[in-house]
């Protein structure tokens, strides 16, 4: 770990200044609330934070200097001050029998002379009665303690915890910054059709330009044109589906999304139409040529809700067959 005066990445010279100031002007708000869509980098802007806090010599330049021995326990992942609280399973809730274990080592003063950092990440997993423990661990605050939380849907959080947190927003930067970052990172491929698949955030958009997740999407768009042409795809189709992981899901359903939001702009504007999914085109066309516009609406909105269900579903298999089944309907009418 090397001190940097800079963030990361080019798009959070603000926000990171803002942390520098608190460690510089000693004002450590007690919670921090990290909010915005994956893959902008808010967890690696809350790592370097907490470096900052633990570090020994920080405290006048807000940087981690990297060989203090606080530093080096925490890259070494053994920091007896520094806790990190995660779903014990992935897409799983964070339950309240760690916020109650977490309560207990909070009640022990920390080990080193500077702050001690809970990170708590995706904080929108709290459940309610984890969320209610945790907020009286943000009521009756210990000493030197410093949580940041990090989630996506900070509106799914209790607001009596939103209202104790100091929050920042993480928005897409300019398209102009992601290309020119995605440039930077060799990437050489179509940035802004990464960018597009990516919503706008340029650390997913490198990770798709780098792995076999077009392999995926790709693989995913033809199970779905199968569907539109046979129902008798659907049970084949959703027992592949439902093996995916909620993150995995939900990146489906965003794709789903865009396929639909491209469909109903060559809908509407016919093929010169400017759509995110380029390479589809030639598909989405012959898609959007025979589909009912009233439909297609009606459809998008039950992918985006689906969507935004995903975290409270129990029943993924029910989802996915719906959703497939009512896109059959949907070409088949
Ligand atoms: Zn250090």
């Amino acid at each position: 770990m090397k001190p940097s005066t800079a963030p990361l990445y080019p798009w959070q010279t603000a926000h990171w200044q803002q942390l520098q100031a608190y460690v510089l002007q000693q004002r450590i708000p007690q919670a921090l609330l990290l909010t915005g869509r994956a893959g902008l980098g808010k967890r690696q802007l809350a790592d370097q934070y907490a470096a900052a806090l633990l570090c020994q010599t920080a405290e006048q330049t807000a940087l981690a200097c990297g060989e203090c021995s606080s530093c080096q326990l925490l890259a070494a992942g053994t920091h007896p001050d520094y806790l990190r609280i995660a779903p014990e399973e992935t897409g799983k809730a964070i339950g309240i029998d760690q916020i109650r274990q977490l309560n207990q080592k909070l009640a022990l003063k920390p080990q080193f002379e500077r702050y001690r950092v809970v990170v708590i990440e995706p904080a929108d997993a709290l459940n309610v009665a984890a969320a209610n423990a945790f907020l009286k661990c943000l009521e009756e605050p210990t000493e030197r303690t410093c949580f940041i939380l990090l989630g996506q849907y900070a509106s799914r959080l209790p607001a009596t915890i939103r209202s104790r947190c100091q929050k920042l927003v993480f928005l897409s930067p300019a398209a102009e910054q992601s290309r020119r970052w995605l440039a930077e990172q060799g990437v050489s491929g179509d940035a802004d059709m990464l960018l597009e698949m990516a919503l706008g955030s340029p650390l997913l958009a490198l990770d798709y330009a780098q792995t076999d997740k077009m392999a995926l999407r790709q693989q995913l768009f033809q199970d779905w044109l199968k569907m539109a042409a046979s129902h008798s795809h659907l049970a084949e189709i959703a027992e592949r589906w439902q093996k995916f992981d909620q993150i995995e899901l939900e990146r489906l359903l965003s794709w789903l999304a865009l396929w639909l939001a491209d469909l109903l702009k060559l809908a509407l504007a016919g093929p010169s139409a400017r759509i995110g999914s380029r390479d589809l085109q030639a598909s989405l066309q012959q898609l959007a040529a025979k589909l009912d516009l009233k439909g297609l609406y009606r459809y998008y909105d039950t992918v985006l809700t689906s969507r935004a269900k995903l975290t409270t579903t129990l029943n993924k298999q029910l989802l996915i067959e719906a959703l497939l089944l009512d896109w059959w309907q949907l070409n088949n009418r």
